[in-house]
């Protein structure tokens, strides 16, 4: 799956506050998310986070590439 940072995920998954929108500020081997809802950071494993993923909105993307 192609996330990058930058990029809005819906999530299957909510999260404990209520939104599925998670904002995608570190991709790699991890994934470091931040909850659209209640601003929460957290790191998750990549494989874990893709199959929680509904749909990838890229048009937030930024153009430089962290890695
Ligand atoms: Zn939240």
């Amino acid at each position: 799956m192609d996330i990058k940072k930058g990029d809005l995920l819906t999530m299957k998954k909510k999260h404990p506050c209520g939104s599925d929108k998670m904002l995608v500020l570190r991709s790699g081997m991890d994934f470091k998310l931040r909850c659209e809802g209640c601003g929460r950071e957290f790191m998750i494993i990549r494989s874990k986070a893709e199959k929680n993923v509904r749909a990838v909105d890229r048009t937030k993307r930024e153009e430089q590439t962290e890695e």
